[in-house]
């Protein structure tokens, strides 16, 4: 299994696939039945293997390490602190898998790395001078703290009946049809929110932070400025309007935390023993990371940029487009 199979190194080095990106969904394709079944069932699609496993990792913390409702009705240090706890052993523990797998084992080498470079340790622009432990203090200081705050508070207003409330027995098709649309309503939120990200002010005093990461590793995924995670993680907030499960509150917001790591590992795949691989980096994401004022959307809900004239498909022409927009925004 080799990068050459995918894709090609430019001059600088820099690993790029061979086929272009497309906006998603495909838009010649959303009446096509057969392309619209692969595309949610298909592998990589929209079901396998991510949304399949952060839905099976939501439910087991539903389940298992969620305290009962009706002890969220008043704030309570004991639960408000494990709801914190639990959260930063989940995205430590999953976050760590991809960082010791890529980073520091390196057991594919450079294989799949968009950017040769490793990460950076002698750089001012981090705390520290280094962008790994820059990385994590914005995670456990700032990502995790506010994520979590937002799902205490969520709970709470849920427990004193602030929040529409449903349940599953009563209303399994709305309950399933909400389920099924997070994935896409944070990608639409992302879109919108990330442009607001870079207008001139909260770009400065917020975003710059987060790119930073010209070249991200795994812990780059959740590293903001507290501001940015209070936006980001806001997409909860549809909650104050439509009737929801306590579960649906816990799944949007696992949801956003838990899926930005993966995506900014720095590679396009990772690979496993008998030529097994999983799709690992979001190469679309990954430009915005090196170009700026392009792809600001990610996931499933890509043909916004496009919409809105930001795609960057990997080509050259998409460079050069961008690089005029950048000179002219100065
Ligand atoms: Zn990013
Ligand atoms: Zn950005």
């Amino acid at each position: 299994m080799n990068e050459k199979d995918f894709g090609y190194r430019d001059e600088k080095g820099f690993w790029i696939p061979n086929e272009l990106l497309l906006p998603k969904p495909v838009l010649k394709d959303i009446f096509n039945l057969n392309k619209i079944f692969k595309n949610i069932f298909g592998f990589p699609g929209y079901l396998f293997p991510y949304n399949i496993l952060w839905a099976v990792m939501a439910l087991l913390i539903w389940f298992y390490f969620t305290p009962d409702i009706n002890t969220m009705k008043n704030f309570n240090l004991d639960w408000c602190l494990f709801i914190y706890v639990r959260n930063a052993v989940i995205i430590f523990l999953y976050t760590s898998f991809f960082h010791l797998y890529l980073y520091v084992f390196r057991l594919q080498d450079n294989n799949f790395k968009y950017n040769l470079s490793p990460l950076e340790n002698r750089s001012s622009k981090f705390i520290f001078k280094n962008q790994f432990i820059d990385n994590l203090i914005w995670t456990f200081l700032s990502a995790v703290p506010i994520w979590s705050a937002y799902e205490i508070t969520f709970f709470w207003m849920f427990a004193n009946g602030y929040i529409m409330s449903i349940n599953f027995g009563s209303n399994p098709i709305y309950f399933i049809i909400l389920f099924l649309l997070i994935p896409i309503f944070h990608s639409i939120h992302f879109y919108f929110t990330h442009r607001l990200l870079h207008t001139k002010i909260l770009y400065k005093i917020a975003h710059k932070i987060h790119h930073h990461n010209n070249n991200p590793g795994p812990w780059s995924g959740l590293s903001m400025h507290p501001i940015e995670h209070i936006i980001y993680f806001s997409g909860v907030f549809i909650y104050l309007l439509i009737p929801t499960h306590p579960f649906l509150i816990l799944y949007y917001i696992f949801y956003a935390g838990i899926t930005p790591n993966a995506g900014h590992s720095g590679y396009d795949k990772i690979i496993f023993k008998n030529r097994k691989w999983l799709p690992c980096g979001d190469y679309m994401h990954y430009l915005h990371h090196k170009y700026f004022e392009c792809n600001y959307s990610s996931g499933n809900t890509t043909f916004l940029d496009y919409i809105f004239g930001t795609f960057h498909d990997g080509s050259d022409i998409s460079t050069k487009k961008t690089l005029d927009r950048m000179r002219k925004k100065v």
